[in-house]
Order: C-alpha cells, then sequence, then structure tokens
C-alpha cells in the first residue's frame, strides 16, 4: 500500500472535521488513517439471532426479536413521565420502556406491524423490559444490507457526547476503507500464511471492521492477534539473540573436582527430575561463550538452593568465585548455614557479608576475596558495596528477585572485565506464557516438581466466630512441640488501621497464651532491624512459640518446626502472597497447616482467592488463577507491563497463539537471523518499522 497514504492525518478523511479530529486524537490517540484502521472493534453484536421471548434469559445481553407492538401507554412517575409499550411474538410478551423523546415515538411507532427490536433486556418483577431499543420494521430491516455481526468499537463518554457514536466511527471506517481500496501490503511470509492458513492481511482487516460471516471475523481476528504476538516474540527472542552475541562471557569448560566430587560424596539426596534438568540447562549456558542471563522459576521448597550451590561449583572448577545475594540479613545467614557444612567438606571457603558483619572481618573478606582465597561469598546488598571487589566473580546467583532492581543487579556486573554469569532466582511463579512475553529476552528454567516426601500443607478457610476453635487447635499444635505463625496485613494505604489491628491482635493472643507457659515474637515493619532479628531468631531458636506478624516474614524464611501459618483478615492478600506465606510452613516432616481466617463479607474475588488456595497448592496453578483475577498489569507492577499493551491479543486467553507464534518466531530468528531470505521479506519490514515506531501497530501496512 501507498504508506503515504496510511500516514495521512486523520483531519483529511472525509467526514471528519477539525472538531472531531481533535477529538479523535484526544480520546483514541488516532492520528492517522493508520491510527484508525487500527482501532478494533471490542466486541460484536451478534445481529444473525432473532429470540423468542419465551427464550430470554435473565442475562442482560443484547439481543433481538421479532414481534408486534399490541399497546401503548404513557406512565408518571417520580420526575416526569415514561413511555410503555407492550411488545408481543407468538410465545409472550414484553415491555419497551422510553424515558425521553415520547413525543416523536409515538407519533411513528405503528401498532399491530412486525418489528424487529434491538437492546439490553431488564427483569424485573416476573417479566423483561427493553429501555430505548432500536426498532426497525421488519421489512426495512430486510432490506437493508448492515452486517450480520456489528462492530462495537472502543469509545468515551465525551466521544459519545459530542457526537461521534459508534454509528458514526463505523461510517468513518467505511469511508476510509473505500478510499484505501483494500489493498494493504502483507506482513508475514507467504510460508507463515501457508503452513497456517492464516488469512492476508487485506482480508483480515477488512473482516475485523465489517465481518462477511462468523467464519471470517474469528480467522480476521486469529490472524491479528497471531501478527501482533508474533511480533512481540520476535522483537523479544532476537534482543535474546543480540545479547549472547554481543555480552561475551567467560566459558566454564569443565565439570570438575568440586562437582564431581560433591555429586558422588556429598549429595545430602537424590535430585529430582526438575533440579538436574534445570542443572543441566544452566551447565550448558555456561559452557558457551554467551553470558548467561537466566531465571530460575520454582515454588517455595522446591529445592532452589541445591541448583544455585551446584552452578556455584561449576564456577569454582573453572577457577572462579561465585556469590550468593539475598534480600535480608535472616535469609543470608540461612543460606551461609545450609552451605558451610557441605562447603567444609569440599574445602571451599566460604564467606558471610552482611551490614552487621564487623570491621575487621570486613577486611579479612575485602583481602580474601581480591587475592582469590575466598571461593564463596553469601550476604545481603552489602554485596553491592563499591569496596566489594572480586578477584574473578565467575557466577552471581541473585535470590528472590523481586526485591531487587534491575540496577542493582547491573552492579555486580560492573565488579569485572566480563560481566559474570547471572542467575536469578524466585519463589513467586508466574504463568509461563506471561514470563515468555515479559522476560523473553531472559531464559527461563522451571523446577515444576517438589522434593519426594513432602506432605501437602493442609489449607482451610475459618469465619472469625470459629476462633476460639482456631485457638485450641493452636495450643494442641504447640503441646506437640510445634511453632505457629500468625500474620496480619499491612497495606500501605490503611498503615494506621492495620497497624491498629496487628497490636490489639497481639495483645490477645497474649491474653490466650500466657506465660510461663507460653513465649510470643512479635515482628513488623516499625521495628528496627536490630530487633526485628532479635525477635525471629528467638523464634528461629525454639524460644518462643508464636510469631506475631506483619508480612516481613513472607520472603524464604526456614524454620521447619513451625507447622501452622495462620492468616488474619486472609480475604485482604492477594493470591500471591497467601501463597508465599503458606509456603513458610510444610518445610519439615511434620505435618503443616495453613488456616485462612476471615470475616463473613466477601467479594467474589476474595471468594475465588481462598477457594483456589484451599484447592491447590501448585504455584503455577495459582499464578494462573491470579492472572485472570488481576490481569496482566497488576501482577508484574507497571514497569514491565508495557509489554502487554495489546491491542487485539489477550495474554490470558490467547495463550495457544502466543506458544505457536513464539515458536514460529524463534524457527524464522534461527533460520534466518537477520531475516535477509526473500521469503522473510515482509517481516523484515515489518519488523524494521516495529523497532522504529515501538508500537506493534504503528507499522506500515
Ligand atoms: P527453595 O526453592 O524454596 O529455596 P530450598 O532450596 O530452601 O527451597 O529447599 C527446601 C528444602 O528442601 C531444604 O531443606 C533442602 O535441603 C531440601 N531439598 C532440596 N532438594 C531436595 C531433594 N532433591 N530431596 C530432598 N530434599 C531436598
Ligand atoms: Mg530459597
Amino acid at each position: 500500500m501507498n504508506s503515504n497514504f496510511l500516514q495521512t492525518p486523520i483531519d483529511y478523511l472525509k467526514g471528519v472535521g477539525p472538531n472531531r479530529a481533535e477529538l479523535l486524537k484526544k480520546e483514541l490517540g488516532i492520528q492517522t488513517f493508520q491510527d484508525l484502521i487500527h482501532l478494533f472493534p471490542n466486541r460484536y453484536l451478534d445481529r444473525t439471532k432473532y429470540y423468542k421471548i419465551a427464550e430470554l434469559q435473565r442475562t442482560n445481553a443484547e439481543i433481538q426479536v421479532i414481534g408486534k407492538i399490541t399497546y401503548i401507554k404513557t406512565v408518571d412517575q417520580k420526575r416526569g413521565k415514561r413511555l410503555v409499550a407492550t411488545f408481543t411474538d407468538e410465545t409472550g410478551q414484553m415491555e419497551l420502556l422510553w424515558f425521553r423523546g415520547h413525543k416523536w415515538i409515538r407519533e411513528n411507532l405503528k401498532l399491530n406491524e412486525p418489528y424487529v427490536i434491538f437492546g439490553k433486556t431488564n427483569w424485573f418483577k416476573g417479566s423483561f423490559s427493553m429501555p430505548h431499543p432500536e426498532l426497525e420494521l421488519l421489512s426495512a430491516h430486510e432490506k437493508s444490507l448492515r452486517s450480520a455481526m456489528q462492530p462495537v468499537y472502543p469509545s468515551t463518554e465525551k466521544l459519545v457526547s459530542r457526537g461521534i457514536t459508534n454509528r458514526v466511527i463505523n461510517t468513518l471506517m467505511q469511508q476510509l476503507f473505500s478510499e484505501a481500496k483494500n489493498t494493504f501490503t502483507e506482513s508475514l511470509s507467504k510460508t507463515l500464511l501457508d503452513t497456517l492458513k492464516l488469512l492476508p492481511k487485506k482480508d483480515a482487516l477488512f473482516n475485523i471492521h465489517f465481518p462477511k460471516n462468523n467464519d471470517l471475523l474469528a480467522r480476521a481476528q486469529y490472524r491479528l492477534k497471531y501478527e501482533e504476538l508474533f511480533y512481540i516474540q520476535l522483537q523479544l527472542i532476537r534482543k535474546n539473540m543480540l545479547h549472547k552475541a554481543k555480552i561475551k562471557g567467560y566459558p566454564f569448560k569443565k565439570v570438575g573436582e568440586y562437582f564431581n566430587t560433591f555429586f558422588k560424596d556429598h549429595l545430602p539426596f537424590d535430585l529430582t527430575d526438575a533440579q538436574k534438568r534445570v542443572i543441566k540447562e544452566i551447565r550448558n549456558d555456561l559452557g558457551s561463550r554467551a553470558q548467561m542471563n537466566r531465571l530460575l522459576q520454582g515454588d517455595v521448597g522446591s529445592g532452589k538452593t541445591m541448583v544455585a550451590f551446584m552452578s556455584m561449583l561449576i564456577a569454582l572448577d573453572n577457577g572462579f568465585q561465585a556469590c550468593l545475594m539475598a534480600p535480608t540479613e535472616i535469609l543470608s545467614v540461612q543460606h551461609y548455614n545450609s552451605l558451610h557444612e557441605l562447603c567444609n567438606s569440599l574445602n571451599i571457603s566460604l564467606y558471610l557479608l552482611t551490614g552487621s558483619t564487623i570491621t575487621s572481618k570486613r577486611k579479612e573478606i575485602h583481602e580474601k576475596l581480591e587475592n582469590g582465597s575466598l571461593n564463596i561469598l553469601i550476604g545481603t546488598h552489602a554485596l553491592l558495596e563499591d569496596k566489594v571487589k572480586f578477584k574473578n566473580l565467575g557466577l552471581a546467583v541473585i535470590d528472590e528477585q523481586h526485591r531487587f532492581g534491575v540496577a542493582q543487579r547491573s552492579k555486580l556486573w560492573r565488579k569485572n572485565e566480563y560481566p559474570p554469569h547471572v542467575l536469578v532466582m524466585t519463589a513467586t511463579p508466574i504463568p509461563r506464557t506471561l514470563a515468555m512475553s515479559v522476560y523473553g529476552d531472559l531464559d527461563i528454567s522451571v523446577i515444576d516438581e517438589l522434593p519426594p516426601g513432602r506432605k501437602d500443607v493442609k489449607t482451610v478457610h475459618r469465619f472469625d466466630a470459629n476462633r476460639l476453635k482456631v485457638f485450641r487447635f493452636l495450643k494442641d499444635e504447640i503441646a506437640k512441640g510445634r511453632q505457629i505463625y500468625i500474620v496480619y496485613p499491612l497495606i500501605q494505604e490503611s498503615e494506621a488501621l492495620d497497624y491498629k489491628d496487628l497490636m490489639d491482635g497481639y495483645e490477645s493472643i497474649i491474653r490466650e497464651f500466657p506465660r510461663p507457659n507460653y513465649e510470643i515474637s512479635i515482628v513488623h515493619g516499625k521495628m528496627k532491624p536490630a530487633d526485628k532479628d532479635y525477635e525471629m531468631n528467638r523464634f528461629i531458636k525454639g524460644e518462643t512459640q508464636i510469631m506475631v506478624a506483619t508480612t516481613v516474614i513472607e520472603v524464604g524464611v526456614d524454620v521447619s518446626n513451625a507447622t501452622v501459618m495462620v492468616i488474619e483478615s486472609a480475604e485482604r492478600f492477594g493470591l500471591s502472597q497467601l501463597h508465599q506465606l503458606r509456603g513458610r510452613v510444610g518445610r519439615g516432616a511434620d505435618q503443616s497447616y495453613c488456616i485462612l481466617m476471615t470475616s463473613h463479607k466477601l467479594s467474589a474475588d476474595a471468594k475465588t482467592r481462598l477457594e483456589t488456595m484451599v484447592r491447590t497448592s501448585d504455584g503455577f496453578e495459582i499464578s494462573e488463577v491470579d492472572l485472570k483475577l488481576r490481569g496482566p498489569g497488576d501482577l508484574l507492577g507497571t514497569q514491565q507491563s508495557g509489554v502487554l499493551n495489546l491491542r487485539i491479543a489477550d495474554i490470558v486467553k490467547d495463550t495457544e497463539i502466543l506458544k505457536i507464534a513464539r515458536s514460529y518466531a524463534r524457527q524464522i530468528l534461527k533460520d534466518d537471523p537477520t531475516l535477509a531470505k526473500p521469503d522473510n521479506q515482509p517481516i523484515n519490514f515489518t519488523y524494521a518499522q516495529l523497532v522504529k515506531y515501538k508500537n506493534i501497530w504503528n507499522y506500515i501496512s
């Protein structure tokens, strides 16, 4: 297509004057002809089906019915009058209502003539009514040539109030298509069109706006969704390939002494198949010339630490140092403790560096880091300080990624000549398809299997009214020697109130569980870090039986003797947070429990969240539900959701198309990295536009 034509400012379209142009720009971002063409309908009104009155459902859907008006009356109401017509077909009758325009309607309506009515139905006191229906005499309706599926375009109140109704947009679209003469350039390769039997671009664009029938509409939607997802994937995969080609890393040529000895003689348990698979994936990355940038997703307790440790051994085998960074002091200490013995048995020099490391120890660490006699360093943000200089950092592992920003991560990179390989571990699973779209430029490994023998955490939902029973249960568990978390929400907007809830709760728990039989820890955000650590440590050591806390304990803390997680006001937590909290228990051999306490007032979403928690403990399944409830933007935070400004595809519903699009994008780039082959020219051209305009639908068709 003549690209100048599509770039024409919308002002020049017949039917759009300066006022309308201004509104279209402001309200819908439509600047050019091309923008209008890519204004895709939100939905379609199905005018192929005619309902009988007896078939009507209480769904409030838009439907059409053929029948006759048999009676009209005016009814007084509080303010003004309403016009009520009785509409009858052979199966029953309903009411048509008007609150405005009585006179005109009364004068024009014909009694006992067949009409087609269209609109939303309401159900009230045993009968259906339709306010302000669209009306057309059946005779006229049969003659009109409107498409059976009527597009409904995105709109705003302002547009409608200024007269740019859906019908007007429809007319503008017709005008544009008649000027364009439907000669849009194809943007996918012939091979793709043929193999996937995709509708050609011009037919897809035509049918998305003027569907000839349901089948063509479905194919048009498929084609355009495919195209949208395909180009996102193409971009991400290309970025990943370029990164690999450009950023060299240290190739770890061998798997040596450390790894093999550990594997043969010191591995404390059999690895799960998932762990083995992921270690293999990492080993492949580390052996290549490219710098590894891998995201390791695995549910809480899936054994990510072991994978990290064995990856670090490969770094050591090749003469490099490694580090493991965690978001809190407590987590760093835990990692240090769990790796300490393993390292001793292998003669590995392991150190811990946190904010509270004393100066003399720090000095020692700095020295040993620089002369290379220190092999593995574990710690908090303290690792990022300028004084911390590695002799040759080969692998950086970052635990619980969501607590670190990207900028912080890259600080580690700047410590050597080549950037170290990076393994980011997260226990917040996000659905695979979403990961493909957002982290498509990272490589992703997934541990989707828990170590054997792990008992599912029994999860129940209890109402506040049953609190006494719950307390009795807690006492029984404590009598068995177990420990308990009781967690309160703390949401920033209602911080003061929440804080009061927490303290009230704490008081009542002290009353219910008095000394000297019971000892209670409390941890919340307003405490000094040192006090927090003190309280936390008392619980870890088993000196206290109950830990009352806000969500600060969400991340990674591991007390295997803690078997009960009570979550207060559970309806106020998000799904992924509930899942994270539940992950704090079920770490030992004993049966663990998660008790979700709520009031009786529950929204539909809250009910879904609670039911999901009770039903499953699969983090990926939970994240799928979460995605459906909250949408991708919320799930990821705003910064990454830009990738997901999809115009026509739906990241939740169109996962199958996404998978196909991704696999073809990958195949095409693998086969033709620079998109130089003749068949790929349409893709090459479109991709170049895409990179230039940074918007999937802003390229020239
Ligand atoms: P997370 O993935 O949540 O970081 P961890 O690495 O802390 O999980 O592992 C949780 C617990 O499971 C640890 O006590 C660890 O020693 C144990 N573990 C890890 N892998 C296995 C395995 N293959 N078999 C048995 N226990 C394992
Ligand atoms: Mg962990």
